[in-house]
């Protein structure tokens, strides 16, 4: 029988035949598919024509797109159904696939053929998209130092590959500090305030750590977090936070301050190379944020309107813990007593909210608002093929009946699933010969499964999470253009937060709740009351959390914007470059250590980007307060949001996009209106 990842899709709207696929079929799926890319690129690059956007760009663009469609599917199910067999491809293609990579970026002759299209841009009256694709090909071999010299491109590729080094051996070290580390309680008096579920974890850790009888809390997040928040022993959340902060900060085997150095060295030695004055101006170079000052300047500019608010809060928690017997508030006690302060305040309860929130009937309330805003209906279709029995299926169309999207929606957790929620497609929108291709997208999240008695029943955390999801699932349904690369959820990064965190605003509003949020037993609707105890607290110390976004941002932009990449100390450096954002009631702990744990910027992809999260919530306040003034079902801001940011993808800069639909830059102002901190 005939591999069916290599035949053409046979299905309703070409979807993937998961029934047929079996784990076998992948690796000589990848392997033809890799060949094809090799002659694909190899005809591009002997060719004896004289190179043209169609002969070398479009090409370029296309010469992977068996590839591509097997990968998706390959790669969406290693994260949401895989198995041993699934890992074990994974581990022998992902080389394979950097491998072609490699050849492509770094192949002379092919780059010889795109810069010379590219020299001749001005003269080829291209289309805004198409000169997007051809400024796209050339900067993606440009920023992987194809331009340079021999010499140079051997010390380019050098440097990178001891900074893979370093960072993998960064986060080995977290690791290992992490795990290195246990707090073993003998005297269960000394659990007091903890909620049962936490003990129970931590009598069960103490087992498997053949503790029988005592409980053992890890730095581990839902160890640690709980503990801090709920645990009354004052003294014991002293020791646990003394022993989180000064990981990897004690001079012993996995200490990183050493890496720190040479990481921030050879990153600005990386960007030098390829012509940049330091490490943020060269990963600001596809960033919405014009340049390192100007997001320094923002950040800067978050953090003197948010201090007054954040000095308030920080007096109003210190009143309460010693109203309530404290005689002083230390960093370790911070959690405990704002979590008291919030309950005190706010005392929303989880489980009396969960029953309106059904997830069938939230799933029809972000259907129906899709609805109002762009119009888009979903019908279940149950011969579209599924890797999963609980996935859903739909048609998506629009009010003239177009296709629009097929959407797929996985929402339980299982073996084989990693955790979390996130957006993916299994095809992309595209022109491919002259024929479009609608989108597959999918979202996958983790929700309580149903049970024989009881409807999956969603907290309100994950109302805003499928929300969240379902923004970037429109981001990929609504996508128009001609080419993958350019549309859907391709931007770039301080911009891919904006459909998703947008879309998580009209969870607060009345009118929205009122089209889903109706008891699952009675169909009473929400209690007003109940909506307005969500709201508020969802910008309780608001004005602290901000000061500390801040404070991180400031810091991945100290080290990223050196001249020379020189940090002579790691733990001065950090205390001067987080000085400004610190707040005068809370006092500074010695022997702990930020940087030498911030696997953001120093194991994961955050380095110099640290700052997006704030800027997304920039952009997707200043949105949301656009439709809040027209009304937010109204239908013309919907069209311009579609028109201007859903639809358009990657095919313009962000900016020029944002302003089109905004009529003027994002102001951080809607941001601190919404959480409360301007008056
Ligand atoms: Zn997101």
């Amino acid at each position: 029988m005939q591999n069916p990842l290599l035949k053409p899709f046979n299905t309703p709207f070409g979807t993937a035949p998961f029934t047929e696929i079996k784990e076998e079929h992948f690796l000589p799926a990848f392997e033809q598919a890799i060949v094809e890319a090799k002659e694909n690129i190899q005809k591009i690059e002997s060719s004896t024509d004289a190179p043209t956007f169609d002969n070398t760009i479009v090409a370029l663009e296309h010469c992977s797109d068996l590839l591509g469609k097997i990968s998706s599917i390959f790669f969406n199910l290693n994260s949401a159904e895989t198995n041993d067999e699934i890992q074990k491809i994974a581990q022998e293609v992902s080389p394979k696939l950097s491998g072609l990579r490699n050849d492509i970026l770094l192949n002379e002759k092919l780059f010889d053929k795109v810069k010379a299209v590219y020299d001749q841009k001005e003269q080829l009256t291209l289309s805004t998209e198409d000169s997007k694709l051809l400024e796209k090909s050339y900067s993606d071999f440009a920023l992987n130092g194809a331009a340079l010299d021999t010499e140079k491109k051997e010390q380019l590729r050098n440097v990178d590959l001891e900074l893979s080094k370093l960072s993998l051996t960064f986060g080995e070290h977290v690791l290992a500090a992490t795990n290195a580390y246990e707090m073993v309680v003998d005297n269960e008096a000394d659990l007091k305030g903890l909620p049962d579920a936490i003990k129970e974890a931590a009598s069960m850790t103490a087992k498997e750590k053949g503790k029988e009888g005592k409980w053992v809390f890890t730095l581990q997040y839902p160890s640690y977090i709980p503990f801090m928040t709920y645990a009354e022993n004052q003294s014991l959340r002293e020791e646990l936070f003394r022993a989180f902060g000064s990981r990897c900060f004690d001079g012993g085997d996995n200490d990183n301050q050493e890496i720190v150095q040479k990481l921030v060295r050879l990153r600005n030695e990386k960007a030098q190379l390829l012509g940049f004055e330091n490490y943020a101006d060269y990963v600001l170079e596809k960033r919405m944020a014009p340049s390192p000052q100007a997001v320094v300047d923002f950040l800067n500019d978050l953090q003197q309107k948010a201090r007054p608010a954040a000095e308030k809060e920080v007096e109003d928690v210190i009143a309460y813990a010693k109203a309530n017997g404290a005689e002083e508030v230390q960093r370790w006690d911070w959690a405990f007593w704002s979590e008291k302060l919030k309950k005190e305040r706010f005392d929303i309860d989880d489980e009396a909210l969960k029953p309106y929130f059904k997830l069938e009937n939230v799933l029809n309330g972000v259907f129906d608002v899709s609805n109002k805003l762009y119009g888009l209906n979903f019908k279940e279709r149950t011969d579209i093929q599924k890797y999963h029995e609980d996935v859903m299926t739909y048609e998506v169309t629009d009010e003239n009946g177009r296709l629009i999207s097929v959407f797929y929606a996985d929402f339980f957790p299982r073996e084989g699933k990693r955790g979390g929620a996130w957006m993916t497609s299994f095809r992309g929108q595209s022109f491919v010969e002259g024929e479009e291709q609608r989108p597959h997208v999918s979202i996958v999240c983790n929700f309580t499964k149903p049970t024989e008695t009881k409807p999956s029943l969603l907290t309100f955390n994950e109302v805003t999470t499928l929300f969240h999801e379902f923004g970037h699932a429109l981001h990929g349904m609504l996508a128009e253009g001609k080419y993958e690369s350019l549309t859907g959820t391709s931007v770039y990064w301080d911009f891919v937060e904006l459909p998703s965190q947008v879309l998580e605003n009209w969870c607060y509003e009345r009118e929205t709740l009122d089209l889903f949020a109706k008891h699952y037993e009675t169909g009473e609707a929400i209690p007003q009351e109940m909506i307005d105890k969500i709201k508020a607290s969802s910008t309780f110390l608001e004005g602290y959390q901000t000061l500390r976004q801040v404070s991180f941002g400031l810091l991945d932009m100290g080290y990223h914007r050196l001249a020379d990449g020189v940090v002579d100390n790691v733990a001065d450096f950090e205390k001067e470059a987080m000085d400004s954002t610190s707040l005068n009631a809370m006092a500074k702990v010695e022997g702990v250590n930020m940087s030498v744990a911030f696997s953001h910027i120093f194991q994961g992809g955050y380095a110099a980007g640290y700052y997006s999260y704030k800027w997304a919530e920039v952009l997707d306040a200043d949105a949301f307060e656009l439709f809040k003034e027209k009304g937010i079902f109204d239908k013309a801001t919907a069209d311009s949001f579609k028109e201007n940011v859903l639809s358009r993808g990657g095919i313009e800069d962000p900016m020029v996009l944002y302003k089109r639909f905004r009529g003027q830059e994002p102001k951080v102002d809607a941001l601190l209106r919404r959480a409360g901190l301007l008056n």
